[in-house]
């Protein structure tokens, strides 16, 4: 295909369906290992899927059957780990491909977790607190017996955050007749949360993007970065990467774009967005068409919202130098070619993105200890585990002569495959 000519329709469909991405990118991963037969077939698919119909009385009195669904990848490793998204288009290929990636992100910074993910399709846009809170209570009562501090630990992702954990943490431990804070993570704070752990995304991209900075000799303050998506992991990278002196020249979101050549001021952006529910009409920032900000000449460009951003269609005119995938799945198979030719630097999302899973496994830790650490200790450890997630992918890279996202793959392969066939097959 030339760079410009489009894919047939059924092509597109192909390059954006997550499952066939997760397992095309294992499979490469696999046979550069020289992965044994066996253990490919074990870790190609998922250990269990979940479908469950989820019946909730909705405000106005009728009732509604939303779909919810949870997929346990592989628990090698440890309790199956991941979070639950709310949206309109969530898929059963969706949740299974991002239950694999967080089984490869937990081996990447060498958590003690296997892979989980949990969806519900709803819109909660159009949804009251009291029907979101109905909607999470039935789906953990539904499926109770598959989560658990030593199970599977859901976490927040798209459109959930603390206070659906809350609920969550509060609808299982009505089950058990006690208080289990570590059966979620990603808790308001005064509810057994950890510290830092609102941040961890953002700081775990901040922390990978600047050891990429110091391969190219880059300092923060000459570092260009285009932010597409303004949820939490976006806005926490936009945050902290502010503080350290980068300049954010664009946010990317859902209903405009916005342009400063000396940087946006992003707490000053935070308040617009608070007070107004949108980062359009920021007076201190021109607006700027989506794609064109996308494709503007900058030096990292950091997707945080959904897969597929940056497909076939135009990674071709992508003029960045480092693509931090905040995101999960934003980059599609046929656009990682496009990226390599174009010597895009690339810190692929099981990795970049991994800050958050990292300090889920220090909020699990304390609610388990009963001991709750201050949070200069888990930027600390969090640094820790992100350099060296990032050490491991480059060396990995570098010995066996692929790019960053197939060593990353083929860092945490070799980590699962090796729990794995220390099991053994129970039969
Ligand atoms: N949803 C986040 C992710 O995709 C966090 C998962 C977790 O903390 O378990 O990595």
């Amino acid at each position: 295909m030339s760079e410009t000519a489009s894919p047939s329709a059924p092509a597109m469909e192909q390059e954006l369906n997550p499952w066939l991405a997760a397992e095309t990118r294992f499979s490469e991963a696999a046979d550069r290992l020289e992965l044994d037969y066996g253990l490919r077939r074990v870790l190609r698919v998922p250990e269990r899927e979940i479908t469950t119909y989820i019946p909730v009385q909705l405000d106005d009195g009728r009732i509604e059957v939303f779909v919810g669904y949870r997929v346990h990848h592989s628990t090698a490793r440890g309790p199956g780990k991941g979070g639950i998204r709310f949206a309109p288009d969530v898929s059963l290929d969706e949740v299974r491909a991002l239950a694999a990636w967080m089984t490869w992100k937990g081996a990447v910074v060498n958590v003690p977790f296997g892979g989980a993910k949990g969806g519900v399709i709803c819109n909660p846009i159009m949804m009251s607190q009291a029907e979101l809170e109905r909607v999470t209570r039935r789906y953990t009562a539904n499926i109770l017996e598959f989560i658990g501090p030593e199970k599977d630990v859901p976490a927040p992702d798209v459109n959930t955050n603390a206070q659906t954990m809350a609920w969550i943490m509060d609808t299982y431990s009505m089950h058990q007749r006690h208080t289990v804070t570590a059966v979620v993570t990603g808790k308001p704070l005064n509810l057994g949360g950890s510290r830092g752990r609102t941040e961890a995304t953002g700081r775990g991209c901040r922390i990978v993007t600047e050891e990429a900075l110091k391969r190219f000799s880059m300092k923060p303050e000459d570092t260009r970065v285009v932010i597409q998506g303004f949820g939490n992991v976006g806005s926490m990278s936009a945050k902290l990467m502010h503080e350290r002196g980068f300049k954010i020249v664009s946010i990317i979101e859902w209903d405009g774009a916005l342009y400063n050549a000396n940087g946006l001021d992003i707490p000053s952006l935070m308040k617009h967005r608070a007070a107004t529910g949108s980062i359009v009409d920021f007076p201190e920032a021109e607006a700027i068409d989506r794609e064109e900000a996308m494709e503007q000449p900058c030096d990292v460009l950091l997707p945080a919202a959904r897969e597929n951003t940056v497909t076939s269609a135009n990674a071709h005119r992508l003029q960045c130098r480092i693509l931090c995938e905040g995101a999960n799945g934003p980059t599609t198979v046929a656009a990682d070619e496009i990226l390599a030719a174009k010597g895009i630097f690339v810190i692929p999302d099981i990795l970049a993105n991994a800050g958050g899973v990292t300090v889920s496994y220090f909020e699990w830790v304390q609610n388990r200890q009963g001991y709750y650490w201050n949070e200069q200790l888990v930027n600390e450890r969090l640094n820790e585990l992100m350099v060296a997630g990032f050490t491991d992918t480059l060396a990995f890279a570098e010995k066996h002569k692929v790019n960053n996202r197939t060593a990353a793959y083929m860092l945490a392969v070799d980590r699962v495959a090796f729990a794995t066939s220390l099991r053994g097959m129970y039969a």
